[in-house]
C-alpha cells in the first residue's frame, strides 16, 4: 500500500501562466516523488477512452471543473500506487474544498497529513502579459512571445517560415482575463483552507526560474530531506 509509510504528501497551485508545470518537474525531483497532475490523469483517462474519460471530456472541453465524484477516487487510488511510497507531489488537486476534505481523510486514515501546500503567486497584470503575448505561426506552428521572444521577421510574419501569425482565442487579453479570474474564483477557497490548517507557503512565482526553483525546494523540506538521509 502506497500511504503506509513515511508520507511526504506536498501540494502545489498556481494559476494559469505561473509557472506550474516547469517547476512542478523540478520539485518532484529535488522530493524525489512522483509528480501526480490531475489533469494529465484525467486526458490519460481520455486518450484510452475510459468511461471517465468520456464523462470528463464535456467538462474538460468547457474549461469547466470535472465533478468532484469523478475526481476524487481517481486521483486517491494514484496515491496507493507503489511508487508513491515516500509521497507525491499534487499538482491540479485539490480544485475545491471537498476534494481537500477528501485528501485530508485519506490520508488521516493512514495517519499521516499534508506535509506543504504551496502557492506560487503571480500579480494577475504578469499573468495576463504573459499569456495574452502568445502567438501562433498558421504554417509552421511556432509559437512566439510578444515581449519575451518576439517574431524576427515583425509582429504578425513567422521569422522561420514567413507564415503569417495567429492570436488563439483563448489567448486573447479579455478571454485570459476571465480565465484567471475563474481560477482564482475556484482556487481561493482551497487555499485558505490550507491557510487556516498552517501549512501554506507563499513563494514568488514573479522572479527567474532558478529562483523560484530554489524557494519551492526549501518551503517544501526538500533541503532538509537531503541532508537528513545524508
Ligand atoms: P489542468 O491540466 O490542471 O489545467 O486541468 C485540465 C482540466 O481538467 C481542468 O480544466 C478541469 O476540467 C479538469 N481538472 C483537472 N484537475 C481537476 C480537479 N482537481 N477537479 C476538477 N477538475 C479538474
Amino acid at each position: 500500500m502506497g500511504l503506509l509509510n513515511r508520507q511526504n504528501v506536498v501540494l502545489l497551485f498556481g494559476a494559469p501562466g505561473a509557472g506550474k508545470g516547469t517547476q512542478a518537474r523540478f520539485l518532484a525531483e529535488a522530493l524525489d516523488v512522483p509528480h501526480v497532475a490531475s489533469g494529465d490523469l484525467l486526458r490519460e483517462h481520455r486518450r484510452q477512452g475510459t468511461e471517465l474519460g468520456r464523462a470528463a471530456q464535456k467538462y474538460m472541453d468547457a474549461g469547466d471543473l470535472v465533478p468532484d465524484e469523478l475526481v476524487i477516487n481517481m486521483v486517491l487510488d494514484r496515491l496507493d500506487q507503489p511508487d508513491a511510497t515516500a509521497g507525491v507531489l499534487l499538482d491540479g488537486f485539490p480544485r475545491t474544498v471537498k476534494q481537500a476534505q477528501a485528501l485530508d481523510e485519506r490520508l488521516g486514515s493512514h495517519g499521516i497529513q499534508v506535509a506543504h501546500a504551496l502557492s506560487l503567486d503571480v500579480p494577475t497584470e504578469v499573468l495576463v502579459e504573459r499569456l495574452s503575448g502568445r502567438w501562433l505561426c498558421g504554417e509552421c506552428h511556432t509559437s512566439y512571445h510578444t515581449v519575451f521572444s518576439p517574431s524576427p521577421a515583425g509582429p504578425d510574419r513567422c521569422g522561420n517560415c514567413g507564415g503569417t501569425l495567429y492570436q488563439r482565442e483563448d489567448d486573447k487579453r479579455e478571454v485570459v482575463q476571465t480565465r484567471l479570474r475563474k481560477f482564482l474564483d475556484e482556487t481561493r477557497p482551497v487555499v485558505e483552507y490550507y491557510q487556516r490548517r498552517g501549512i501554506l507557503a507563499n513563494v514568488d512565482g514573479n522572479q527567474d526560474i532558478e529562483s523560484v526553483r530554489a524557494d519551492l525546494a526549501k518551503a517544501a523540506g526538500a533541503g532538509e530531506k537531503q541532508s537528513a538521509a545524508a
